[in-house]
């Protein structure tokens, strides 16, 4: 509701400003007409003064001014402003009319150079300079700015100061979806995102100012003028919604942090359903309110230091790292997608019949697979043993799949591959995608020739490439009953009087596997978090589902050509998944073998899926459900208990799915801890004072790290502190703490909820 009378509002802002403009324009005519007895003076002077002024009028042509269009606005779903223009103006001199004014050029650069923060001296050197009558001092001076110039020009009657109307563009979520949008160059042209995509919908047409100078010795500096009026361009609105994006890129910065991640991280955010990109996030981005300053400090600092290695040099490295930082990874990168795609090949095996839920499989840690030269390693060395469908893909067993790949064999595995989109763009509305590098047909398919190496490394996401947005559509195709969708961006175009002009609908490219297989699919996802290699990603009150990776980057050497094996950790997660409506992929570049961290998508990429979930979920309006199991998972705000008996508030703590203990022998509550207001984890014991008040004392915060969910509880309860729960609420010794709202040694009171995220760091692929 709240969204359908925002649209309203804003169709009727547009409407009233579109009438603004209708006004402004009669205005526009009546100061053309204004201008006519002048235009007639300067006929008659021209004409029947012809010799005297001859010469004059060689120099003063006739000029005209581009007036630049109002480009159109840029929101998100919600109708946040996302890119906006604002109006400036251009200082410029006439370097003639200065002179033949008999202008004080000192005193004016003096007095401009205040205004603009300039040097007076360059300004006096444009002042004089003759060979243009076209002098630009500021570009985009704003408004107020403006106005002061333009008093003192009418207060000192000085001729061959001009201002011209420019606009500027304004972000006002400065690096908030960066590459998404992208920026205007200084001649007010989309560069990259969708300010390139969607330019000739947002520029509208520029108007004209047609000047004709007269000569020094008159009063009026403009002799003639004649406006064109500017067409407005188009408004655009995302699917994206701000507020997604925001928990997204939020929680890649704190991954980022804390695992010490090397080269940046990407993320997408998408309803399976219909293909609407919700966030999309390549991080470090950049200000697109200053596009060119380099936004990493680390990359910055390196470009300092190149400065003293020669001009060429700098220029180079500095056009380099503009680039890297203006480029939408989601789109325009392919990547390794490791374990992750095992989705596919399991949703084409099963979907073709080539294996059922019953097939058996083994895996000793090794094995010689027929058509392979080299022995295939399983990430886990000691084997998963006997397996079945289910348990392959939880445990992400490679030589599970390499069996799977051989009974799937090379003709369906590629023209499933082709299908689920691998192979092609994805055609999403954005600017530079590209489509991914996969094998060759042949490769896969004639296995006598070319060995099955290929189709074998290819069904566990290895040794090819593809674009983080054909997964992430490949993969929504799996859980949303089978269909590939076209992903886009932009919902709709909208005209100066709010008229749509432009209208993007949920497209439908074709039906991958069938709705049966796709239900499968997702039960088989689910329980890769609930007892596969994703337990980090799990959210307590949701059904999340999802496919954990580790691939090293296979393209990158060192000096002396020995490959270097960086990685890059993944998640693609689902929820919910008993009727799935959102995807998220998170991908870290470079994870740092410093921290001591374990480095693997189940560690480290897992959890963050599994906190943008928990943002986004419940901010999406997706309902969370509990089982009594889960109650410690659950928040609890506490109620104010004051002036209630005692009976009265241990049935309300009951119905919270909290427990209670009453300290005094006073008939009704006089104090509680915690606090009312404070949140806690579910089961959590608040103390009720009957008759007596709580104690003020304050205790040291513990260091949490490392602790199990059973230790962290102990210390908590001892010191009298309580603990929230985020993260895995799996139970097992291997779950610990990994980091802690509140530092170790600070002092809090007691009754203070500190907020523990746990996670299993030994969660492998
Ligand atoms: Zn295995």
């Amino acid at each position: 509701m709240a969204k359908h009378s925002k649209r309203r509002e804003y169709a009727r802002v547009r409407a009233d400003s579109g009438q603004h403009r209708r006004i402004l324009a009669v205005m526009a005519v009546l100061a053309v007409a204004a201008f006519i007895p002048v235009a007639l003076r300067l006929y008659d002077l021209m004409i029947c003064n012809y010799d005297k002024y001859a010469q004059l009028a060689l120099r003063n042509q006739t000029r005209t001014t581009a007036v630049t269009a109002d480009r159109g606005t840029i929101y998100d779903r919600n109708m946040n402003i996302l890119a906006a223009s604002v109006s400036v103006e251009n200082i410029y001199l006439d370097p003639h009319e200065l002179k033949q004014s008999k202008a004080d050029i000192p005193a004016i650069s003096q007095k401009l150079g205040e205004l603009l923060a300039l040097e007076p001296d360059v300004i006096a050197e444009k002042a004089k300079d003759l060979t243009k009558r076209y002098q630009l001092v500021a570009d985009r001076v704003d408004e107020q700015t403006a106005s002061k110039i333009r008093a003192y020009i009418n207060e000192n009657g000085i001729s061959g100061i001009h201002l011209e109307p420019n606009s500027q563009r304004n972000y006002p979520y400065g690096t908030l979806a960066s590459q998404v949008i992208g920026f205007t160059n200084a001649s007010n042209t989309g560069s990259e995102g969708i300010e390139a995509a969607y330019n000739s919908y947002l520029e509208g047409s520029a108007g004209k100012v047609i000047t004709t100078k007269g000569n020094n010795e008159m009063d009026m500096p403009y002799s003639y003028e004649k406006f064109v009026q500017s067409q407005p361009g188009n408004d655009i609105i995302l699917t994206l919604d701000a507020t997604v994006q925001a928990f997204l890129e939020k929680q890649m910065q704190t991954a980022i942090d804390r695992y010490d991640v090397q080269n940046g991280a990407f993320g997408i955010v998408m309803n399976v359903k219909t293909g609407e990109i919700l966030a999309m996030a390549t991080l470090g981005g950049y200000d697109p309110n200053q596009y060119l300053e380099i936004a990493d400090e680390g990359t910055a600092r390196e470009l300092e230091q190149l400065k003293s290695e020669g001009n060429e040099v700098y220029q180079k490295a500095l056009g380099e790292a503009r680039l890297k930082q203006w480029r939408n990874r989601c789109l325009s990168d392919g990547y390794e997608p490791g374990s992750t795609f095992k989705v596919l090949t399991m949703a084409a095996a099963l979907d073709s019949g080539a294996i059922t839920l019953d097939t058996s499989f083994h895996c000793s840690g090794s094995e010689q697979i027929p058509g392979r030269a080299q022995r295939l390693h399983c990430w886990r060395s000691t084997g998963h043993g006997a397996q079945k469908t289910p348990q392959a893909l939880q445990n992400s067993c490679n030589i599970a799949f390499a069996h799977i790949a051989l009974k799937l064999g090379g003709e369906r595995f590629y023209d499933y591959i082709q299908r689920f989109g691998v192979t092609e763009k994805t055609g999403i509305d954005l600017y530079g995608e590209s489509k991914g590098v996969f094998f060759d047909k042949e490769l896969v398919v004639n296995t006598d020739k070319w060995g099955t190496a290929s189709l074998t490394s290819g069904s566990f996401g290895q040794t090819f490439k593809l674009t983080p947005i054909q997964l992430v559509r490949a993969i929504a195709s799996v859980v949303n009953g089978g269909y590939l969708l076209e992903p886009y961006i932009v919902s709709e175009v909208v005209d100066a009087d709010g008229n749509t002009v432009l209208k993007q609908e949920p497209t439908v490219i074709r039906q991958v596997i069938s709705q049966e297989t796709s239900k499968t699919m997702c039960s088989l996802l689910a329980s890769v978090v609930t007892e596969g290699t994703a337990k980090n990603a799990s959210v307590a009150g949701y059904s999340i589902g999802g496919k954990t990776g580790t691939s090293e980057k296979i393209d990158i050497f060192d000096e002396n050509g020995q490959r270097v094996l960086d990685k890059i950790v993944s998640f693609v997660g689902v929820a919910p998944m008993d009727d799935p409506e959102y995807i998220v992929l998170v991908a870290l570049d470079t994870p740092s073998r410093q921290t001591g961290i374990y480095i693997s998508g189940g560690v480290m990429a897992a959890p963050t899926v599994g906190a943008v979930m928990a943002d986004i979920l419940p901010y999406l309006g997706v309902e969370q459900t509990f089982s009594e199991e889960d109650a410690a998972g659950q928040t609890v705000i506490v109620d104010d208990l004051t002036g209630m008996t005692a009976v009265e508030a241990e049935k309300l703590l009951k119905e919270k799915k909290l427990t209670a203990r009453a300290v005094g022998t006073g008939e009704t509550v006089t104090g509680q801890i915690p606090a009312p207001g404070q949140t806690v984890s579910g089961n959590s014991q608040v103390l009720i004072y009957l008759g007596e008040q709580p104690p003020a004392d304050s205790v040291a915060v513990p260091d949490f790290i490392g602790m199990n969910r059973q230790q962290a509880a102990d210390a908590a309860a001892q010191l009298g502190l309580y603990i929230l729960v985020a993260g895995n609420t799996d139970l097992s010794p291997n779950v610990t703490v990994t980091a802690q709202s509140i530092s170790p040694g600070d002092t809090v009171d007691i009754g203070t909820t500190i907020r523990l995220e746990f996670a299993d760091t030994k969660a492998a692929d």
